[in-house]
């Protein structure tokens, strides 16, 4: 049973918009289902949250099957691989997760052949911890001159993990900076490009991300409970 946790998210959402002087309408929270039994997810989606978020391609199209003719909307949220690309073009919402050449030049190539345009997140790891991917923060300027112009894949924002640290000012300056270079690259105006999501905040540091203007949150643990890696799904 989620319920419960799904009531008290709602309710601590709401009051850290309040707070802030924010809309919880602008907010969209992606649930991470990694290692979570069917019927859990069942239950988040028959409370409205049906946009599911994996971060590894095989998962995420086990839960195509598992979870077909639902009304779901799909994220890619972890590291991507240019070979893996074509398994969900045109079944994904939204990849919050590219960072290299290789991937842009494969959305571009099987969106096209579907005649469709696929929505992506730039991932930025701002604190450059070799244990994350994403470009770094000074290489994300030039990479969107360089992929502009590829018609079959849409910039729609930035996305970003924070350190796993106590000190919140970390954290708070991670998702600050995320929030700037969009705000820099939104200065730019360039030609067809909307910069309209930042992909920031988890289940530890979801308030921060919200006070730093996040309009996705990804959320696993606070939804779901722990994971246990141990099980199939
Ligand atoms: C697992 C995961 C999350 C969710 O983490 P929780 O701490 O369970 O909220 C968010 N984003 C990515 C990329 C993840 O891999």
């Amino acid at each position: 049973m989620i319920k419960k946790n799904l009531d008290i998210l709602e309710k601590e959402i709401q009051n850290i918009c309040d707070r802030v002087g924010r809309n919880r309408e602008e907010i969209e929270v992606v649930a991470v289902t990694k290692t979570v039994d069917l019927n859990l997810i069942e239950e988040a989606i028959d409370y409205k949250y049906n946009s599911i978020g994996e971060n590894r391609v095989q998962e995420l199209e086990k839960r195509f099957t598992q979870l077909e003719g639902k009304d779901v909307n799909y994220h890619m949220i972890g590291s991507l691989q240019s070979n893996k690309v074509k398994d969900i073009v045109g079944k994904v919402k939204l990849i919050h997760s590219v960072d290299r050449m290789s991937v842009v030049r494969q959305i571009q190539r099987r969106s096209k052949n579907k005649e469709i345009v696929t929505d992506v997140l730039l991932q930025v790891n701002i604190a450059e911890e070799d244990t994350k991917s994403g470009l770094k923060e000074e290489e994300v300027i030039p990479f969107i001159e360089k992929v502009i112009d590829n018609e079959n894949m849409r910039i729609r924002g930035l996305m970003t993990m924070a350190p796993h640290v106590e000190d919140e000012e970390i954290i708070r300056d991670t998702f600050r900076k995320l929030r700037e270079l969009k705000e820099e690259i939104d200065s730019k105006n360039y030609k067809g490009l909307s910069m309209d999501y930042l992909s920031m905040g988890m289940t530890n540091d979801y308030e921060i991300a919200i006070e730093e203007g996040s309009n996705i949150l990804r959320l696993g643990r606070v939804i779901f409970g722990e994971r246990d890696y141990s099980k199939e799904i």
